[in-house]
């Protein structure tokens, strides 16, 4: 690497520290994210090896894994993708930042969580409906004061709802506005980000080794 390229590859001895504690997947220092936001427990950090993001204290390797299990069925679990574009372009407003999340995954973190249970992902397939959804929204939510609106709206997910009444009677508004504009920009970008492998939501089947 050239001394002027600027990605944080810093070794875990030299960078993990109170300010950068390490990742509950691999181990690699955390990174400041998104500071604190209204409907989440703590600022938002991420690790640039493995993609996890943590809400507030990173807890470790037992807690992950037991929020990662708590969605999982049968063997496979759908995640909303911290790798994916939409947390890319959405930042604070990617929908997968709702109210009470702890532990925002990718592929390459899951897979590292489910190591420790001795199992493997054997498959992280790009979920269409949840994927566009999620975009969708991600979209949107540049344009409400609220967070996750019509999501909500539409029975899936929880939403942030804006602070005063006439903003969260605005966001109703903007959202039945902005719905199919949004959708015509967000089905084209959805669908890129899933041909190169940064899709909204996935479906990951794990199983024992
Ligand atoms: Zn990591």
């Amino acid at each position: 690497m050239s001394a002027g390229e600027q990605t944080p590859v810093v070794p875990l001895e030299a960078g993990a520290g109170p300010e950068n504690p390490p990742c509950p997947a691999c181990g690699e220092p955390l990174f400041g994210w998104i500071d604190m936001r209204a409907g989440l427990a703590g600022p938002v950090s991420r690790c640039e090896s493995c993609g996890l993001g943590v809400v507030g204290p990173p807890g470790d390797a037992e807690d992950a894994l037991r929020a990662l299990e708590r969605v999982e069925e049968d063997g496979t679990l759908r995640i909303a993708n911290r790798g994916g574009l939409a947390a890319w372009i959405g930042g604070a407003g990617w929908p997968g930042l709702e109210p009470g999340a702890r532990y925002l995954y990718t592929a390459e973190s899951a897979r590292r969580l489910v190591a420790n249970r001795d199992r493997v992902v054997t498959s992280a397939r790009w979920a269409p409906g949840a994927g566009i959804a999620t975009m969708w929204q991600t979209v949107l939510n540049g344009f409400t004061f609220g967070r996750n609106v019509a999501l909500a709206a539409l029975g899936r997910g929880r939403a942030t709802a804006a602070e005063k009444r006439w903003q969260r009677r605005m966001d109703a508004g903007i959202s039945a506005v902005v719905a199919i504009p949004a959708m015509l920009f967000a089905l084209p970008m959805e669908l890129i980000a899933a041909a190169c492998g940064r899709g909204a939501a996935l479906n990951l089947r794990i199983e024992l080794l």
